[in-house]
């Protein structure tokens, strides 16, 4: 078992609050005791993060890069050691977690790459009357301290997704990694400080989010806090912030709509993934799935086969396709949702049962829109199979959530891809792959419920500067 601390001015600290004891999901065991930030910690870490805020955004954007790039190159070197903390500390399966390091180094570069590219524009002064004889120019300021608050569901590459913008921009960063899995986010800060980051620019406070995120989303020395996470906590922290900038990545109960022309095979695979990866706690996973209906049966059985056919057990297993959900109690409430929607008339295909945490991958068929297991994010390994008959009707029933993140849409026609692309309310929508896809480098996040701002580095890093004006009056 590790002791371990706080990360701030570049090094770990014992906080002064409460331990908390890190376990792996999978067996219960303690991994790690950390003791917890009080408030004073809090103060500190962004005390420093103003002192780090001074030395970063002076730096010069190509030593900026390097520092980024190194940090690539050193989670390169390490991609083992880091795909094994994740899988103890969040129970993703191994493979899965290697799949999300090598995401991750991309993140660093990207971002060595886009820190040497923050450009401005020039205003023509001259638009305006009395404007003649003035210059203008928009210069692209780092916002000043950021707040990142996180999530258990990728302990790596979504903290990348926020540091790794965040620093090529020259803001400095108190992360609140999720109290579930905070030790990667502590491996990462020593990383970076190896990387040549110096102190103070990034500092790491571990705690509870009702006592840690609340005082870093209320305190006003913090310039923006970026948040990724569940609506509920996404809307407390809205209404908490003041006036500092705030980007939202929420949940989602993410449709998939499979037309009669397309290829079932295809389809079958990526849902596959799509509504069983790391145990359906992605933000992204595929919940809802309607199938035209003259292929609904053949749909249905080819998704169930693939579906059987799916290993569970131990995520350090090679071989294992799905490891335990994050907590027995999550696996509790999701048989509890399923248990309601069987009362109610929806009927388990597959799966359905539950040991401790290990969920057993489940779909479900002849569910109602407004069961809670369809319209709120199960974030589970469950997904409803729903026929519908008309572009129209499938199209509606996709866009019935409060939510808006990604869909996917599987069609040979162009002209049904397309119109269905336009018609779907969500941040983005993937033809002939399922919802669940995503890359590093496209704007990324959702519209609805499902939150504020874009990530994906290069779009990240526009909401973490500022416009700043600068005039001349030439005489
Ligand atoms: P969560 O319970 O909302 O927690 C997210 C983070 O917020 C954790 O660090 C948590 O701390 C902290 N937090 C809790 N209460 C807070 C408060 N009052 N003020 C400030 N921070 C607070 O979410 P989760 O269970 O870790 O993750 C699952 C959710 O994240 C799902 O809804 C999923 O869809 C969403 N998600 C969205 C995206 C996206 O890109 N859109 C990506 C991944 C996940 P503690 O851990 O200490 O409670």
């Amino acid at each position: 078992m590790q002791n371990r601390g706080l990360f701030i001015g570049g090094r770990e600290v014992p906080g002064h609050g409460a331990p908390l004891q890190v376990r792996n999901p999978y067996n219960g065991e303690v991994l790690a005791e950390i003791a917890t930030a009080t408030a004073a910690d809090v103060d500190l870490a962004i005390r420093e993060a103003q002192h780090g805020l001074g030395v970063w955004r002076s730096t010069p954007a190509w030593k900026r890069g390097e520092v980024l790039a190194r940090a690539a190159a050193l989670l390169r070197e390490r991609a083992e050691e880091y795909a094994r903390t994740i899988t103890l500390e969040s129970g993703k399966p191994i493979r899965d977690a290697r799949g999300e390091v090598q995401r991750a180094i991309q993140v660093w570069q990207f971002a060595a790459e886009a820190a040497k590219d923050i450009t401005g524009e020039v205003v023509p002064m001259d638009a305006a009357m009395g404007g003649e004889q003035r210059w203008g120019m928009v210069l692209r300021v780092p916002v000043g301290v950021v707040a990142a608050i996180t999530p258990f569901n990728f302990p790596l590459n979504l903290v990348s997704h926020k540091l790794a913008p965040a620093l090529a921009a020259g803001n400095s960063v108190v992360l609140k990694p999720a109290s579930a899995t905070p030790l990667t986010s502590l491996n990462l800060a020593g990383l970076l400080s190896e990387a040549g980051l110096p102190p103070s620019v990034l500092n790491v406070v571990v705690g509870g989010g009702g006592q840690v995120g609340d005082l870093l989303v209320e305190d006003e020395r913090v310039a923006m806090v970026t948040f990724t996470g569940s609506l509920a906590v996404g809307k407390r922290i809205h209404d908490h912030a003041g006036v500092k900038r705030v980007t939202l990545e929420l949940g989602s109960n993410s449709p998939n709509i499979v037309f009669a022309d397309a290829d079932l095979d295809l389809a079958a695979v990526a849902l596959t993934r799509a509504a069983f990866a790391f145990a359906g706690q992605v933000c992204i996973s595929a919940q809802r799935i309607y199938v035209q209906r003259p292929v609904y049966d053949d749909f249905l059985s080819r998704f169930v086969r693939r579906v059987e056919s799916l290993k569970i057990g131990d995520p350090l297993d090679e071989t294992v396709d799905l490891g335990p959900m994050i907590t027995p109690e999550e696996a509790g409430r999701v048989e509890e949702w399923i248990a309601r929607a069987v009362a109610a008339g929806a009927r388990v295909v597959t799966g359905g049962r539950r040991t401790g945490a290990m969920f057993m991958p489940t779909v479900l068929a002849d569910v109602r829109p407004e069961m809670e297991i369809v319209c709120q994010e199960a974030f589970a390994p469950v997904v409803s199979v729903v026929a519908f008959e008309t572009f129209d009707e499938a199209v509606a029933m996709a866009n019935d959530s409060i939510y808006g993140l990604q869909a996917g849409v599987f069609t040979r026609d162009i002209n049904t891809a397309l119109r269905a692309a336009a018609a779907i309310e969500a941040g983005g929508v993937w033809i002939n792959e399922s919802s669940i896809y995503r890359q590093d480098n496209y704007p990324y996040g959702g519209v609805k419920m499902s939150g504020l701002g874009r990530e994906g580095v290069r779009y990240a890093i526009e909401e973490m500067t500022e416009r700043k004006f600068v005039g001349i009056r030439l005489s």
